[in-house]
């Protein structure tokens, strides 16, 4: 009886970690709170508040400031790009997913306010992040230099992509208007600009080349981008948070990035995450062979489509 009991829980965990998609090469904590999937390209891809999962013997959190909204989808929209960038360019991002619920962990804060004090939730959002250093550390080794993304799901009425650079609107606006100038090593993008061969924040943000700009002409709205530069007075915006800041600040000096805070409809919906998947697969592996200290591998040949 007991036997099958474990059974059947461990059945309920997994049915909880795993999806129908899940890509290959997983590793998960001994709890199941949270996902390791192996990668084979330059670019490591964070999931912290698509959890779904709600431990019942942990208490939700509720301290000062204290937010526990899941980011709908976003687990499976990470699931959706590794099977993308397998499919059409033979190679998959690693990925780091929490499956438990940002009622009990919030995965893109520091320590305290993760956990909300609560010592039971050390572990995971040790673990978690203890994942991500992983991935960063044997994609760095590997490939040169890494690409590091948070991926976020959004509620704002504005239907775009919001990529955080961890620069205000406000500052974003001014620097847009060239009244004030940014210092490189302020945003998430520090790491790269400090290469010789990289042109001008300037270049990322708004101009040709910049992810924003590349997801727009896809059909993918984003800001800041060449089409839409930086979010308009009352628009809101996510800039980047704890994540962002730490994977790409001083302690990893080859790994630059952003968050992105994805909008629902026709990007984390069942019905328009294929399309969308494929066209960030060809944005991001373009975007990353314009750099020669990324060492990227060779594209498996474009597939029919
Ligand atoms: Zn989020």
């Amino acid at each position: 009886m007991r036997v099958l009991l474990l059974s059947a829980v461990l059945l309920y965990s997994i049915s909880l970690i795993g999806q129908n998609n899940a890509p290959p090469g997983a590793t998960h904590d001994a709890a199941g709170h949270t996902s390791y999937y192996a990668g084979t390209m330059p670019l490591v891809i964070s999931v912290p508040h698509g959890g779904t999962w709600n431990l019942t013997e942990i208490k939700d959190r509720d301290c000062e400031g204290a937010v526990t909204v899941t980011d709908r989808e976003t687990k499976e929209l990470a699931f959706e790009i590794s099977d993308a960038l397998a499919k059409y360019h033979g190679m998959r991002p690693y990925l780091i997913v929490c499956n438990i619920t940002r009622k009990d962990v919030d995965q893109n804060r520091e320590i305290n306010e993760a956990t909300c004090g609560n010592p039971e939730m050390a572990k995971p959002w040790e673990t978690f992040h203890a994942y991500i250093d992983s991935a960063l550390a044997e994609a760095v080794a590997k490939f040169g230099s890494c690409l590091y993304i948070d991926l976020h799901g959004h509620g704002h009425p504005e239907q775009r992509l919001e990529v955080g650079y961890l620069i205000t609107d406000k500052k974003l606006t001014s620097f847009y208007d060239q009244s004030e100038l940014l210092s490189d090593h302020t945003t998430s993008l520090g790491n790269l600009l400090s290469r010789k061969e990289v042109s001008s924040l300037r270049e990322w943000l708004f101009g040709e080349r910049a992810f924003g700009t590349l997801m727009a002409a896809k059909g993918y709205p984003s800001v800041p981008s060449q089409q839409d530069p930086h979010p308009k007075e009352g628009e809101k915006y996510f800039n980047g948070g704890y994540n962002t800041k730490r994977y790409t600040g001083a302690a990893y000096p080859n790994v630059f990035g952003w968050q992105i805070e994805s909008n629902y409809r026709g990007v984390r919906d069942p019905k328009g995450r294929p399309a969308f998947a494929m066209a960030f697969s060809d944005v991001i592996t373009g975007f990353l062979r314009q750099f020669s200290f990324v060492k990227m591998p060779a594209s498996m040949g474009e597939q029919v489509r």
